[in-house]
């Protein structure tokens, strides 16, 4: 049966969690809609999509909370939190269920579904862990999942691991792993970007990429350090600072002037052909220093069929069996970095057969299709409960 659902995202950036609701949403549409916090790309990116999207514009107050706390929600912020809440109450009416898919979206969706008597759903997509959010921000969110969300859907073990651990109820949570789009996604890999080499001034030089937005636990300074022990190996920098950390982008830039690495690493910025470009490398890396929600760019590497190396934490460790779909190394360690790329570089053969397994890990582990119709089947369980309350 389809049902309504008002999807909510606190931002207008194209993250890997806002890639993830574009299917999702796509999927329920044309009787769901997604709410924004704020204009941007993504907006444009779901209409394109088909999509149907609403911008109710977050006050400042919630705007300026950070993750690890700073900027915290102070008692300044809560009559706008309220307002904004009933704004969104006010939007769900003729909706079965409201879904939040980010923090702040959960805060104000879960008094909003108090507000408009209506079931929600929370798309978990991060670690609650003291490494990336402040005791205050942890306790609201598990407090009104405890209280108020009828269902949290995990995008891996790691993201449930953590919520529980947080003091988060197992029960309302279940772990639903997210799935992608593969044969487009092997489609838009092609063959690469045709011109990429030769507009870099590259003919046989070994190329690596990092593709993710630049943040310091995206670790991408540890990739810096690691090509300072590969000489002759270039790098591909795609992404660009989404969230407010120009600051790293700018010591990453410092970084490459100090160690010498600036005619072999390349700043692409943020693009919208991360699939061709993986393609178009040697070996697709993650180098995330903390653990990582899940690593959407692990499978879209697989799936650009190259040689994946990850870190050892979090969801990547659902993702890659080592040595097998993919190498796995030390967060934060460059020198074991540095040396699982040359292993990759120099060995041919398994090269290949990381890029076999992990091709079809990602297929068989990580489609849409099945994901959705577990979603589907949770959502039905969900909307069913409620309509007999
Ligand atoms: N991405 C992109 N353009 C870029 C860099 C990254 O479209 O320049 C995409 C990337 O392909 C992936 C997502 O952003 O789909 C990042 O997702 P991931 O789960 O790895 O990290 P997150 O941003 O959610 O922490």
């Amino acid at each position: 049966m389809t049902r309504r659902i008002l999807f909510v995202d606190q931002s207008g950036q194209l993250g890997g969690g806002e890639l993830s609701l574009v299917d999702v949403a796509v999927h329920f549409s044309p009787e769901s809609e997604v709410v924004l916090f704020e204009d941007g790309p993504f907006r444009t990116h779901l209409e394109a999509a088909g999509v149907r999207v609403q911008v109710l514009e977050a006050p400042r107050g919630l705007r300026n909370v950070r993750r690890e706390g700073g900027g915290g929600l102070g008692l300044g912020a809560v009559p706008g939190v309220l307002a904004l809440a009933r704004r969104l109450a006010r939007a769900a009416r003729g909706y079965d269920l409201i879904a939040p898919n980010t923090q702040k979206a959960l805060v104000v969706s879960a008094l909003a579904g108090v507000l408009a008597r209506k079931p929600v759903l929370w798309f978990l997509r991060d670690i609650l862990s003291p490494e990336h959010f402040s005791r205050p921000i942890r306790q609201l969110v598990v407090t009104l999942c405890n209280k108020v969300v009828t269902r949290v859907i995990a995008n891996s073990r790691a993201s449930a691991e953590a919520f529980v651990l947080a003091g988060g109820n197992l029960r309302r949570v279940r772990v639903l792993h997210d799935g992608l789009d593969t044969a487009a996604l092997l489609r838009q890999a092609g063959e690469g970007v045709p011109d990429l080499r030769a507009s870099l001034g590259l003919t046989t030089e070994p190329l690596v990429g990092v593709f993710s937005r630049l943040s310091p636990w995206k670790g991408q300074h540890v990739l810096l350090r690691a090509l300072t022990e590969l000489p002759g190996v270039h790098a591909l920098l795609v992404g660009d600072a989404l969230f407010g950390e120009e600051a790293y982008a700018q010591e990453l830039r410092r970084l490459t002037r100090e160690w010498g690495l600036e005619d072999r690493v390349h700043f692409l910025g943020f693009r919208g052909d991360v699939p061709a470009l993986m393609r178009s490398v040697d070996v697709v890396l993650h180098t995330s220093t903390a653990a990582e929600p899940l690593g959407r760019v692990i499978l879209e590497g697989m799936l650009a069929r190259r040689p994946v190396i990850a870190t050892a934490a979090g969801g990547a460790l659902e993702i890659v069996r080592d040595g097998e779909s993919g190498l796995l190394v030390p967060p934060g360690e460059a020198p074991a970095l540095a040396a699982a790329i040359r292993r990759v570089l120099d060995d041919r053969a398994l090269a290949e057969r990381l890029v076999a397994r992990g091709l079809r890990r990602a297929q068989e582990g990580f489609g849409l299709a099945s994901m959705l119709v577990r979603l589907q089947g949770e959502i039905d369980s969900i909307v069913a409960v409620e309509a007999e309350r």
